[in-house]
């Protein structure tokens, strides 16, 4: 059985999208399918000193140069891990399972085992997915007890459209899960040259999900240059903004 690496988790509020503030554990687990380079978050790695260059969860995504600093857990560890972080809390917060890209491991048992052990727990489940997987939902038919967010990479990310655009993975999150939204990552040059719009209209064509968007930020400068332009793109076109309170709060501080 395929290990399963869990780069980071901690208690926190949502900082984006549409549960933004609610109370939730976040288990950021290692290992994605795309590089998004073109998001141009700087890292130096651990490894051999080098600078790597990619989104704001690099350090989640590069295995070759980060594996070291991820945990290796079963399914019940990963549950106690949950566990823990709210055994003084009196409610049960959200679970948001982020990465890289968690959905890589959707088949893995271990994973899987512990999707159905928080679920049966009652806790809601939230994937924090780029919505390339094509999930079987009548195989692994505890996927439809979840929520999705799906944030599906535009042309900044640098990643070729064909795989980072894959129709019939969104089609499958709509149709099957409990809920379904978008979310996008937008920078004043992509809206001010309009292909912004073009973009987000072509991937959510013929799908009912709701639409967030919110501005490229590696931190508060960048997020607060882009923040006005994503607020008017949307009024303009009817999509809702969606700010990054992390970001806002805490800079480029991990695990907050
Ligand atoms: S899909 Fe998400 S986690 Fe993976 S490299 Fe792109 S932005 Fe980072």
């Amino acid at each position: 059985m395929k290990p399963l690496y869990l780069a980071e988790s901690f208690l926190s509020v949502q900082g984006e999208g549409k549960y933004v503030g609610t109370p939730s554990v976040f288990l950021r687990f290692g290992g994605c399918n795309l590089t998004c380079k073109g998001f141009g978050c700087e890292f130096i790695s651990p490894y051999d000193d080098s600078k790597l260059i990619g989104c704001d969860s690099l350090f989640a995504v590069n295995e070759k140069h980060f594996k070291k600093d991820w945990q290796k857990l079963s399914g019940e560890e990963l549950f106690e891990k949950v566990l823990l972080y709210v055994k003084d809390l009196p409610y049960k917060p959200h679970v948001v399972i982020t990465g890289g890209e968690p959905l890589i491991n959707y088949k893995n048992p271990i994973f899987y085992g512990f999707l159905e052990l928080v679920l049966n727990y009652g806790f809601n489940v939230f994937f924090e997915t780029n919505a390339t997987i094509n999930i079987d939902f009548n195989t692994f038919t505890l996927y439809k007890k979840a929520s999705f967010c799906m944030s599906v990479k535009l042309s900044n990310s640098g990643e070729k459209y064909a795989k980072r655009v894959k129709r019939k993975a969104i089609e499958a999150i709509c149709k099957n899960a409990k809920e379904a939204f978008f979310k996008f990552v937008l920078d004043e040059r992509m809206i001010k040259e309009g292909y912004a719009q073009k973009e987000i209209e072509d991937i959510t064509k013929n799908f009912a999900a709701p639409i967030f968007c919110m501005p490229l930020g590696k931190n508060k400068n960048e997020l607060e240059k882009n923040s006005e332009s994503v607020i008017s793109f949307c009024i303009k076109n009817g999509y809702n903004y969606s700010d990054r309170t992390h970001i806002r709060l805490w800079n480029d501080k991990r695990g907050v």
